[in-house]
């Protein structure tokens, strides 16, 4: 028998989550060293992007062919994320574990991850601050240059765990840039922007999100609802 129409949580992981002491730029950086011998890193920008669209930039940048060592550098990054992520120490972000606990205890509420991280990414950030257990499903940024389309995905992942769970006009995106907001945009969702990450509360409150905290402390879960 069908339970309860859920509540679809879908969380980004840098800057909503956690901070990882920057250990995905760390990673990318060794990875282009060691393969490349590259020892000039580009500026690029990362906030709310998806890991194809930074990957596919930099080696624009590095004049590399993308095809030829795309799948190769992927591989090693994987490798070197999970050594970057024990070195570069971070946390998860206040109100977090109080938040995921909360959640996860409410029947109401299905979990799920929205993020520009790849799968293997994600997996390893999520490991290394114990939250893994949370969440259910998720869309990633493996194959998309669009935060839109990974949107997308995880509303159709959402879709596939909760079947007729699944409630389209009830999903919320947790998220820290202009990007989260106008992927769930795209997906018809409401959004929780929060200003632990890389951009500003006034400046997340341009782009019109449902609720903006400066934490997540500030979220009043039966808001939600
Ligand atoms: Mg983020």
């Amino acid at each position: 028998m069908a339970t309860d129409k859920k509540l679809t949580v879908l969380w980004d992981i840098d800057g909503t989550l956690m901070l990882t002491g920057g250990a995905g730029i760390h990673a990318l950086r060794v990875t282009v060293q060691r393969l490349f011998g590259v020892t000039e890193y580009p500026e690029l920008e990362y906030h709310g992007r998806t890991d194809f669209a930074i990957v596919q930039d930099l080696f624009a940048r590095l004049d590399l062919p993308f095809d030829r060592h795309f799948h190769d550098f992927r591989r090693h990054y994987h490798v070197q994320l999970a050594e970057s992520l024990r070195t570069n120490r971070g946390s998860l972000l206040p109100g977090v574990p109080e938040l995921l606990q909360e959640m996860r205890g409410d029947a109401r509420f299905s979990l799920g991850l929205l993020t520009g991280n790849s799968r293997e990414a994600a997996g390893l950030k999520l490991a290394a601050y114990d939250v893994a257990h949370y969440f259910d499903y998720g869309g990633y940024g493996d194959h998309h240059l669009r935060r839109d389309d990974v949107a997308r995905d995880a509303r159709q992942a959402a879709l596939a765990s909760l079947g007729p769970d699944f409630q389209p006009e009830q999903v919320v995106v947790i998220g820290d840039t202009p990007a989260d907001i106008s992927c769930a945009r795209a997906i018809g969702a409401r959004v929780v922007a929060v200003a632990t990450g890389s951009t500003p509360l006034q400046d997340l409150k341009v782009h019109r999100p449902d609720f903006a905290v400066g934490t997540l402390r500030e979220l009043d879960l039966s808001r939600l609802l």
